[in-house]
């Protein structure tokens, strides 16, 4: 099967879309954005060995590939439009290819998302990029600078789910057939916010998808905004098989942290309740520079590690 056999047997079952003036099959693709709109650009890298095992699901893996890119899109408030795809394959494996193509597909068709194009290569480790265009109304994007003192912080969903499956997994020598259904659906089908995050981007401050640890993220709020935080972890909703250092440190939730003044807590209630999102108030922003634990009543002493970076988690 050579490369343009593999791009029209499993990458051209797509989202029919007016705004796709030419999509996969010219040099490049032409798409038209909506008048009045910014373009967010976004893009998510997955390589076998490091970010998924060679025993893990192909449609699970083409499925979060896509999810990880909604969640960062999420995370600005934007609304998804269009995908590029770059494969490095080190073997023509159609099963996989079936697979990894169908969970890729349906959840982008499931956010309105066409796959315009992308390229395709052969190498010696399994490489999978997606780059995720989308659309915001001028100015309206939740940026990670703009966090502000007497904010308060919010989670949604459940936290930990994911690092709760990759601890099983990993005490299982990676045997998938383990897992169960929660499980599964932790690590290759997380959750999506999307529809929450465009509407709440009206009304939060900042916001960042989880990804490398609930802490980690938060830390780069502060960073980014010039400010400190309090949290009060005993209302945090988290995966109780594993601890909650491990839970606010672990990576993957693809959930939303994001800050919000008193005055629109309510408002952030009742679009929550529309979009069926579990949403929890977990501390404050400051206007110190660090950032305070309290679990239990009491300071909780802070990791050593707020969360999962590729290369200091590498050894
Ligand atoms: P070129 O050699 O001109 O770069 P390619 O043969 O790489 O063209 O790609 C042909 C068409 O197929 C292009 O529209 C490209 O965007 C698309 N394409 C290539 N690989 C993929 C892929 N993995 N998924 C989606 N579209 C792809
Ligand atoms: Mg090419």
């Amino acid at each position: 099967m050579n490369e343009k056999d593999i791009i029209r047997k499993y990458f051209t079952k797509n989202l029919d879309d007016q705004a796709v003036i030419n999509g996969i099959g010219d040099d490049a693709a032409i798409v038209s954005p909506k008048r009045g709109n910014q373009l967010v650009v976004t893009t998510d890298t997955m390589v076998e060995g490091k970010h998924f095992s060679n025993t893990a699901p192909a449609y699970g893996v083409g499925y979060t590939l896509m999810a990880s890119n909604l969640s960062d899109i999420a995370a600005m408030g934007a609304t998804p439009r269009w995908a590029t795809l770059n494969l490095t394959l080190n073997i023509v494996d159609e099963s996989w290819l079936e697979g990894f193509s169908n969970g890729l597909l349906e959840c982008a068709q499931a956010h309105n998302v066409a796959l315009i194009g992308g390229d395709t290569t052969c190498g010696q480790c399994l490489n999978v990029s997606v780059q995720l265009i989308a659309e915001v109304l001028i100015n309206k994007a939740m940026l990670r600078s703009n966090a502000q003192a007497s904010d308060n912080i919010f989670v949604t969903g459940v936290i930990g789910n994911a690092a709760s499956a990759l601890h099983y997994l990993q005490q299982n020598n990676f045997n998938h057939e383990k897992l169960s259904t929660a499980q599964n659906t932790a690590l290759y089908k997380p959750p999506s916010r999307i529809d929450y995050a465009i509407e709440l981007a009206e009304i939060a401050n900042a916001a960042i998808d989880i990804s490398d640890g609930l802490l980690n993220e938060l830390e780069l709020i502060c960073k980014a905004s010039n400010v400190g935080a309090t949290l009060q972890l005993d209302n945090l909703p988290y995966n109780h098989d594993i601890d909650i250092q491990h839970a606010i440190t672990g990576g993957e939730d693809y959930e939303l942290l994001f800050t919000i003044p008193n005055e629109f807590i309510k408002q952030a209630h009742v679009l929550a309740d529309k979009h069926q999102c579990l949403i929890t108030n977990i501390g404050k922003i400051t206007n110190t520079k660090t950032v305070e634990l309290y679990h239990a009543n009491k300071l909780m002493p802070y990791p050593k590690s707020s969360g999962y970076d590729h290369f200091q988690n590498n050894q």
